[in-house]
């Protein structure tokens, strides 16, 4: 009987390695998730129960370790977008908020181990924390109170609009301002977008700085209490004076800017990884119910207008799914394909239709589904409201989708305005 293996992945470009990882967290998931996912939703605050189940995926399964270097005891997985589709897929049919907090635990690293722009010095430091037998876990830090989508219009707005700044002081920078919402705020380590010239247009103002969440001058604020997505844990975030040493910047002037669009680039893909994933949940449960559930004599979807609905949902999913393989394996072998470093602004820009479709995509998919699953749709028990709660967020983020429009038009039509 078909199922979601059929929907379109090109196995010849997924190693082994990383198919065999997606059937154990596959397997992980219904056993150990699965039961519980309902009561997730209520550790918003704690993470009591999230915690531990971190540990299992990022510690016990090795995601942390996965993308590091083998010198730090890291897996060093080759095609790392490639690893996150699989990864943001299969851990997003389980729960997209856990998802959500387990990629964000690689992304906020991804400046200092991804290849070309690896730190061997950073990694010395922080890489064995990520790969020890303890969790350690990472955030990115860019939102900031005036506005995310401002912080990340680097293109019309060239970072003036930042307000976290990093003074130089010798051997110190001195970092001073207030992110909010970055998933993981509760993190071990936090990679913080900053200026180091307030106001300034010059993108090689930007900073990516290592700041490890024990330093002094550091205050992390409650907890939102959120639609969905209670796994994500997302806070206020403080620094006042924080102090760490130079070498924590991640390269330095221009490198960082093109680290952090490299990062934005991949915030794209996992976006549209994470929808995929739900959809897949979502296939998975209508499906059933649209089989079991008997209206006017037959199965629900043995009825037109159903089958109609149903469709709608699987070509959503083969549509999302051969975009995104397609860009991934463009990133991943940029040797093969048009030779674009994967921080080049066009994949950046590019990236953004991807995760605009997938968001839209995932959206009308819960929504469909729910339709005709009816009341029983709308409560807690089936799952499908977990979902419909949990999705709307992935359109939200990295700028919204106001940015990722204006972006990706920019791209296609050579916008000099927007
Ligand atoms: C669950 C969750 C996880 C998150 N994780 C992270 C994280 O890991 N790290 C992090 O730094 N932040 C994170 N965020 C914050 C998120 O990225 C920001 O909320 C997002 O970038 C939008 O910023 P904003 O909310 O300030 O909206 P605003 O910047 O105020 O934007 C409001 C609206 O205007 C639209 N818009 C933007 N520019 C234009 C324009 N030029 N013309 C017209 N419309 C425009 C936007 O698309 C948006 O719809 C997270 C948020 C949530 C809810």
């Amino acid at each position: 009987m078909v199922n979601i293996d059929d929907f379109i992945r090109p196995n010849e470009w997924v190693p082994d390695v990383m198919t065999d990882m997606g059937n154990i967290i596959r397997k992980w998931g219904e056993d150990r998730y699965f039961p519980i996912r309902q009561q997730v939703d209520e550790d918003w605050q704690e993470h009591k129960i999230i915690k531990p189940l971190l540990k299992e995926l990022l510690v016990d399964l090795g995601l942390n370790a996965a993308l590091l270097p083998a010198e730090v005891g890291g897996s060093d997985l080759p095609d790392p977008i490639t690893f996150l589709c699989v990864l943001g897929e299969e851990i997003s049919r389980i729960d997209s908020g856990f998802c959500m907090a387990c990629l964000t635990s690689m992304w906020a690293v991804m400046p200092i181990c991804l290849n070309p722009y690896r730190n061997e010095k950073l990694m010395e430091e922080f890489g064995p924390k990520f790969c020890g037998r303890e969790l350690y876990m990472g955030c990115f830090a860019m939102t900031e109170p005036a506005g995310g989508a401002d912080v990340e219009n680097y293109g019309q707005m060239k970072g003036r609009t930042i307000q976290t700044t990093a003074r130089l002081e010798e051997d110190h920078w001195v970092i001073n301002g207030h992110k909010l919402w970055p998933s993981n705020s509760n993190a071990d380590l936090y990679n913080v977008v900053c200026t180091t010239n307030k106001g300034s247009t010059d993108l090689n103002d930007i900073a990516l700085i290592m700041v490890p969440a024990e330093t002094k001058g550091i205050t992390v604020g409650n907890p939102y209490r959120k639609a969905g997505m209670a796994a994500d844990m997302n806070c206020d975030i403080w620094f006042d004076d924080v102090r760490v040493p130079a070498a924590y910047r991640a390269h330095g002037p221009g490198e960082d800017f093109k680290c952090w669009r490299r990062n934005l680039t991949i915030g794209n893909i996992m976006s549209a990884a994470m929808s995929l994933g739900v959809m897949k949940a979502v296939y998975e449960i209508i499906k059933k119910w649209t089989t079991e559930r008997t209206i006017a004599g037959k199965p629900l979807k043995e009825h037109s207008i159903v089958a109609d609905m149903l469709c709608d949902i699987a070509m959503l999913i083969e549509s999302t799914s051969a975009w995104m393989w397609a860009y991934a394996r463009e990133i991943d072998r940029t040797d093969l394909y048009r030779k674009w470093e994967a921080s080049d602004e066009r994949f950046a820009l590019k990236t953004r239709g991807l995760a605009l479709y997938a968001n839209n995509a995932v959206e009308k998919a819960c929504s469909r589904a729910m339709d005709f699953m009816g009341s029983y749709g709308y409560s807690r028990e089936f799952d499908i409201e977990k979902h419909w709660r949990d999705q709307k967020v992935i359109g939200l983020w990295l700028g919204g989708k106001g940015l990722k429009t204006l972006e990706n038009a920019r791209y296609w039509y050579d916008l000099e305005t927007l």
